[in-house]
Parts: structure tokens; sequence; C-alpha cells
């Protein structure tokens, strides 16, 4: 089924997740890098109050489900 395949593969490269803000507690819509690995982290800036939020970032390699926890820089 090689309409499968290719849509698997998309999903492997990246994909979008929602987290909310550590700081105002509004969401957010990150970019994950899903070749990097099922566990990440890095800094973003909150698109509403611009503070910067640490991201951990995790994977299910199985079903692509992406969890992000958020701790304030400070
Ligand atoms: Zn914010």
């Amino acid at each position: 089924m090689p309409h499968t395949i290719e849509f698997i593969a998309e999903n492997l490269m990246q994909n979008t997740a929602e987290y909310y803000c550590a700081y105002c507690g509004e969401p957010n819509l990150t970019f994950i890098d899903l070749s990097a690995g099922g566990q990440q982290s890095y800094v973003e800036d909150c698109q509403v109050c611009c503070n910067p939020n640490i991201l951990y970032v995790r994977v299910d390699e199985d079903t692509l489900d992406i969890e992000i926890d958020t701790e304030s820089e400070s």
C-alpha cells in the first residue's frame, strides 16, 4: 500500500504539536522535528507573551503521539 507508506514517511520527518505556555497559559503551536528523536528539549518563546518556555517533548515512536511539558526558564 504505497499510499500508507508515504503518509508515514511524511509524518516521521516533522509534525506540529500544541503546548500551553508556562507563563500565560495560552496554547502555542510548535514544529517538532521527528527525525531528532523520541525525546527532545528546547527553548521556545511564547507567541502570545514572548516569555521563553522550556519544552520537553516526548514522541511515541509507534503511534507518533506527541506529549509536551513546559517549564518557565527562570
Ligand atoms: Zn505566554
